[in-house]
């Protein structure tokens, strides 16, 4: 595994929150565990969200925790990558233009398990204008094949076998001319020659979709790990604990290792939430010790505590 590469790759559209930092904890120990390079790759494509101020963030708040990275990848700087993937799908005859409004969407769209609309492919037979992708002001889709894919996942989480079922065919350039996650996040594994993804279960029904891209465009498929999220009670329902607590607010009222120990214990690395830093984890350190089921945390405005 000494070759492995692999990557955290947060966006950079707000601060670090508990989870982001648990996924950020987990993947570190895995790569460092398996002697894989790892890189942290900064999502921040997003023109109107994607801050520098929350670049910076995001890497102090990473450092603070004590993860180290091996080279810090942005999207922004491979825009020549991305544009090439677009062009090539437009030569397969995958892009197309979508005009669907978002009514238009809520009305037709299949709901999906995660609360957002599966696209229904209403644009799917519309061409590019004749000047091709570049001199289209709508949102282009990918038509992705909905032949079902042999996915495996290490940990055993479920993957949607079938590309198009999770969120139907993905927005790859947006109306801004931003190139979307799903594309740009495939070239950029592909770019950086990463072979390992651990991230977390939020993200593994986009899985089929990347891959389903990775085929289109010939670009080798990574191996996937989709790990426990952290939750917050909201109401009667469950949501990701982002809203409560940002690091900055963390880092007032905990040290490194005083969070690292609130987190390794979420994650049923220790059984009681006792200082340590990450480095201190990696003694022993196996998936198979990590807990699968998502856990409640609540804020109480100064401690994370676990709920459930
Ligand atoms: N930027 C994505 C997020 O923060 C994660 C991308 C990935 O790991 O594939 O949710």
């Amino acid at each position: 595994m000494g070759s492995a590469v692999s990557r955290f790759a947060p966006s950079t559209t707000g601060p670090a929150h508990p989870g982001t930092l648990l996924a950020a904890l987990l993947c570190w120990l895995d790569a460092r565990t398996l002697g894989a390079t790892l890189r942290l790759r900064l999502e921040d494509l997003d023109p109107e969200r994607s801050r520098l101020e929350w670049r910076e963030a995001m890497v102090r708040d990473l450092a603070w925790l004590g993860l180290d990275f091996d080279a810090v990848d942005l999207q922004t700087e491979a825009r020549e990558a991305h544009e090439s993937a677009l062009d090539r799908l437009a030569e397969l005859g995958r892009l197309y233009p979508c005009r669907c409004t978002r009514s238009a969407l809520r009305e037709r769209g299949l709901p999906t398990a995660e609360g957002g609309i599966r696209y229904p492919g209403t644009c799917r037979s519309r061409p590019l204008s004749d000047g091709g992708w570049r001199e289209t002001r709508e949102p282009l889709r990918v038509a992705l094949p909905t032949d079902p894919l042999p996915l495996r996942d290490e940990g055993g989480e479920p993957l949607d076998p079938d590309p198009g079922a999770a969120m139907g065919d993905p927005i790859v350039r947006r109306r801004d001319g931003s190139v979307a996650y799903q594309l740009a996040g495939v070239v950029d594994d592909a770019r950086t020659g990463v072979t390992r993804i651990v991230r977390g279960r939020d993200l593994a029904s986009s899985t089929a979709a990347q891959v389903a891209l990775q085929r289109l465009l010939d670009l080798p498929q990574p191996d996937y790990r989709h790990h426990l999220l952290l939750l917050e009670e909201r109401g009667e329902k469950l949501a990701k604990l982002h809203g409560a607590v940002d690091a900055a607010s963390l880092r007032q009222h905990y040290d490194a290792e005083a969070l690292c120990g609130v987190l390794s214990q979420a994650a049923g690395l220790r059984e009681r939430p006792n200082p340590v830093l990450p480095a201190a984890l990696l003694d022993g350190f196996d998936w198979e010790r990590v807990t699968r089921r998502d856990r409640v945390m609540r804020w109480t405005g100064e401690r994370l505590v676990l709920v459930d």
